[in-house]
């Protein structure tokens, strides 16, 4: 339940005063991620004007993202565009647009066009999903050199970050450059930063094998780490253990209690110790849209909307978040950010909308049923936890990719990815090995290395790390 079951607001009612009399009612959805197309999709019999507004023109479907990054997958592969998901849906209308903020006074969402013209969209029930974005922990000079992975963007800037540096690796004649090029440091162990890690060890061992004939790509040196004390800290600490060992074997260094001081273009300091490395990349802190700060509700330390038992905005008629931007707890503990609370909070909500529009109360708060954690680690490779059920190993990953291919939002999409992975299962080739655009200064510095007074890390030299300070960031 989102609410504990001594939660007093549990027993709360929630009403559709402020319902404007016009017919037929109008709902506005921002946000076509999981939640927000569940939303939308739980919605299709209502008599509403339905209006779905999103910044992209596509959803995505974030789990496979960094099989993108590493050239697995083409960016079309894991996404589908909202309007394709809308179109059988005939109370539902599409809007590319950026919500900018939300007027409680007159009930409407200010948005902005790619044309930059700003409009606002009026309503009377809003679902707010739009999800979360990387965040810095208050660092965000760190963006500019270790790109975070949310979107198809980010997967292609990191594609061709990654491709370009063993390009130029192959090119420079200096020994340490070569060395900085051929790190790649990781920051934050959860289970996007593992899946990369595990996917980029693989790539430097299997796909690039031979490509090169001045460097072995098998000789990269790929470093994740994490301010926690272990990585997967979402998953049971045998689960947690077991990540660690796989990922030593597919040749990734793991580092853990590690507090990340600075990144700039040479690389990256941490509890320290400078590594040297041309590509830095952020799995670590997510921040929620800047749109949520608008409605002026009570947050969690993370910025996350502090949600009642109905999804609602306590103290709000009429408006409900969802997913990733809302902070709910069950058991009373906080609900992980993962597509499947996104989407029951979807559908859940669609269906307390259509209750108030029929003058009906909802019944039940928000229950969310956990169907388990899953993290991919390289080919042949996954973990499930699911109640006191712990798997790992072959098996779980021919379930892990059984339920990524069925969950894929279009059958192209099942049918693209499919045969993907069946020609990458068996050659070891990846597909979309392209680099977007000549590397630029920004995408790599070819800037030498000057570390003088600083302690380096070189691949393959001993790691030495120092006792943590503290835990944080990641
Ligand atoms: C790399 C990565 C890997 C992941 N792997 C897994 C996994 O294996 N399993 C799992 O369950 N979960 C995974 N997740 C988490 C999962 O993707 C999220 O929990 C889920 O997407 C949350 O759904 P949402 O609807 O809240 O937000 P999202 O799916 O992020 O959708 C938010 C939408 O809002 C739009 N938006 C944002 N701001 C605005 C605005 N101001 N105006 C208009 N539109 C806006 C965005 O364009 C986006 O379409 C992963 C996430 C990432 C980033």
């Amino acid at each position: 339940m989102s609410a504990m079951p001594d939660d007093p607001r549990a027993q709360e009612k929630i009403s559709a005063a402020t319902m404007s009399p016009l017919k037929p009612r109008r709902i506005v959805i921002v946000g076509g991620g999981f939640g927000g197309i569940a939303a939308a999709r739980s919605l299709g019999r209502c008599d509403a004007e339905i209006t779905l507004i999103d910044k992209r023109n596509h959803h995505i479907f974030q789990p496979l993202l960094y099989q993108v990054a590493t050239a697995y997958l083409a960016p079309a592969d894991i996404a589908a565009p909202i309007r394709q998901l809308a179109q059988k849906q005939k109370n539902l209308s599409v809007v590319l647009a950026e919500a900018t903020g939300v007027d409680l006074a007159s009930r409407s969402v200010q948005v902005r066009t790619p044309a930059g013209d700003t409009r606002n969209v009026p309503f009377d029930f809003l679902v707010v999903a739009t999800g979360m974005q990387p965040g810095y922990f208050g660092h965000n000079e760190f963006a500019k050199y270790a790109p975070g992975l949310k979107t198809l963007s980010d997967a292609e800037t990191i594609r061709t970050k990654i491709l370009s540096a063993y390009e130029r690796a192959e090119l420079t004649d200096n020994e340490n450059e070569r060395s900085r090029l051929m790190t790649f440091v990781l920051v934050g162990a959860g289970p996007s930063g593992v899946e990369l890690a595990a996917s980029m060890a693989q790539m430097s061992a299997l796909t690039l094998r031979g490509n090169f004939r001045r460097i072995d790509p098998a000789n990269s040196s790929i470093v994740l780490l994490d301010g926690a004390s272990r990585i997967l800290p979402s998953f049971a600490e045998s689960l947690s253990r077991k990540a660690a060992w796989r990922l030593e074997k597919l040749g990734v260094k793991v580092l853990t209690s590690m507090k990340v001081e600075r990144v700039d273009e040479q690389g990256i300091i941490a509890n320290g110790q400078r590594i040297p490395s041309a590509t830095v990349l952020w799995t670590a802190g997510v921040t929620p849209s800047p749109l949520v700060k608008t409605l002026g509700a009570s947050t969690d330390r993370a910025g996350r909307i502090s949600v009642g038992p109905f999804m609602d905005v306590p103290g709000v008629s009429g408006i409900f978040v969802i997913g990733d931007t809302a902070s709910a707890f069950r058991n009373g503990k906080p609900l992980p950010g993962v597509a499947q609370v996104a989407i029951q909070q979807g559908r859940y909500v669609g269906r307390v909308i259509a209750d108030l529009l029929e003058g009906k109360q909802p019944g039940r708060p928000f229950a969310y049923f956990d169907k388990g954690n899953m993290a991919v680690i390289g080919k042949n490779f996954a973990l499930l936890e699911s109640g006191r059920l712990q798997m790992s190993g072959f098996l779980t990953w021919l379930v892990w990719a059984f339920i990524h291919i069925m969950s894929l939002p279009q059958l192209q999409n099942r049918l693209r990815v499919q045969i993907q992975w069946l020609w990458s299962y068996l050659t070891g080739q990846r597909s979309s090995r392209l680099i977007s655009e000549a590397p630029s200064a920004q995408v790599v510095s070819a800037q030498p290395v000057q570390t003088a007074d600083l302690r380096t890390l070189t691949p393959g030299s001993p790691l030495k790390v120092k006792a943590p300070a503290s835990s944080t960031p990641a």
